[in-house]
């Protein structure tokens, strides 16, 4: 018997099944796309800033040596209203701390993570491969997995994880709701260079058709992340590069000198997405699968980073049944601070930002001013890349989890 099937292979999952490797637990992972080979959505082009805890849950793991060379600092964030007159810095060496964050690709961090799982012990992969049924019973699930050979196999676990993306077929399977909001905004991906050396500076400008982020990348390039209307963003994709260039330097000003460059990387929809519950019987979710969020403050994947870390440690250390009941309560007892905490902080400044009534602007301006010029509450936000509330687990805090 598996004692832990992990179904979806992206940036949470392969990282639950890495912190696993030589946990004792004889863990099965299935992931429908080839990883490595550019088809896996996870793994795309896309960029992620890593918080400080999720740098601490990848040295862990033991990827953060081979992130590390292509990992850009996140050395100060400057936060701005376009056309108004507020804004707010944040300079992490004030804080004490080298970074808020580190930007990586996506393709580099899933590299990294499928290099420790092609060599772990007592891990099952079957990849490219499919759940093509789903039995959940009191003491076991029954899994049937469909792989290239068309021949299904099936599997009994005692506990399956899911971790395949904001559209999961296993909180289906396991009658779990999820209340889905559309911000009726599309994230525009690209990659862009400008005259000015970015030296660690991220932004984040509010305007008032979506926020816009502009990151720096180890290579001197910027990552831009623009959410937009879904009709003006399709335009921004289908233009030429001049005339892109234009509009994303009209929306960002001059901060980072002219832009010369860009390459349109992709568009993603944004919605909130939320499960009813983290677990139900045998069964856990992470990642996407229990929270999709907005990209405007970069939380989604930290945040599932930790689910992965707090499962892993709730599931090692003995050897008793992993899907038992109170195990897993015990698991969503701990996440609910941190999940309830970083959705609404993320929704609350997508809506606080998108609120175009006259007023709201200026309440904008004075609470970034304010914050510009109050050290605890900068203090507080540089927290924020070390995650929101509840006992931090033993990865993020620099220890090993304890084996069985
Ligand atoms: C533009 C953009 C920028 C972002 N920037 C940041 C950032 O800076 N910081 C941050 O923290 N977060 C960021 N995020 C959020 C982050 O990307 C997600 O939170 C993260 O990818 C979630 O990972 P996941 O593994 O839970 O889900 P997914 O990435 O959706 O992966 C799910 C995996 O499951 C597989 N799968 C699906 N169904 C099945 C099945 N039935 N059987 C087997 N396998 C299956 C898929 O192939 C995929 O590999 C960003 C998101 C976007 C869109």
């Amino acid at each position: 018997m598996i004692d832990v099937a992990i179904v979806g292979g992206g940036m949470v999952g392969a990282s639950l099944a890495a912190a696993l490797a030589g946990s004792g637990r004889r863990v099965l992972l299935v992931e429908s796309a080839p990883p490595g080979t550019g088809a896996q959505p996870s793994f795309d082009e896309r960029t992620t800033a890593l918080g400080n805890a999720s740098r601490r849950i990848f040295e862990g793991l033991g990827v953060w040596e081979s992130i590390a060379p292509e990992a850009q600092p996140i050395r100060a964030i400057h936060v701005s209203d376009a056309g108004r007159f507020g804004f707010a810095r944040l300079i992490a060496a004030e804080q004490g701390i080298e970074a808020f964050g580190y930007v990586v690709a996506n393709r580099r961090i899933g590299i990294a993570l499928w290099e420790v799982l092609r060599g772990a012990p007592d891990l099952l992969l079957r990849v490219p491969a499919q759940v093509t049924d789903v039995q959940i019973g009191a003491d076991a699930v029954t899994l049937e997995v469909t792989g290239e050979s068309a021949v299904p196999e099936r599997f009994i676990v005692r506990l399956v994880v899911a971790a395949d993306g904001a559209h999961s077929q296993i909180r289906t399977a396991a009658g779990i709701a999820a209340a889905v909001e559309d911000y009726a905004q599309l994230a525009i991906v690209a990659n862009v260079a400008s005259q000015v050396v970015h030296a660690g500076w991220a932004y984040e400008r509010f305007t008032p058709a979506g926020p816009l982020a502009l990151l720096p990348l180890h290579d001197g390039s910027r990552a831009v992340v623009w959410a937009a209307a879904p009709a003006r963003a399709q335009e921004l994709l289908a233009m030429d590069e001049r005339a892109f260039l234009a509009q994303l330097q009209a929306q960002f000003g001059w901060r980072a000198g002219a832009f010369t460059r860009a390459v349109r990387l992709g568009a993603y929809p944004l919605r909130l997405t939320r499960a009813a519950s983290t677990v139900a019987q045998r069964t856990v979710l992470i990642g996407n699968a229990t929270q999709a969020l907005h990209t405007v403050a970069g939380q989604g994947f930290n945040l599932g980073l930790r689910d992965a870390a707090i499962l892993a440690e709730v599931l090692t250390g003995d050897d008793a049944d992993p899907g038992a009941p109170e195990r897993l309560e015990r698991f969503a007892g701990w996440r609910a601070t941190d999940r309830s905490g970083v959705t609404r902080f993320t929704d609350g400044l997508v809506k606080l930002f998108g609120d175009q009534r006259p007023g709201i602007g200026l309440l904008r301006d004075l609470g970034l001013l304010m914050f510009d010029l109050a050290p605890p509450a900068k203090s507080a936000l540089a927290r924020v890349s070390l995650g929101f509330g509840g006992p931090s687990p033993r990865l993020a805090r620099g220890l090993p989890l304890r084996h069985v």
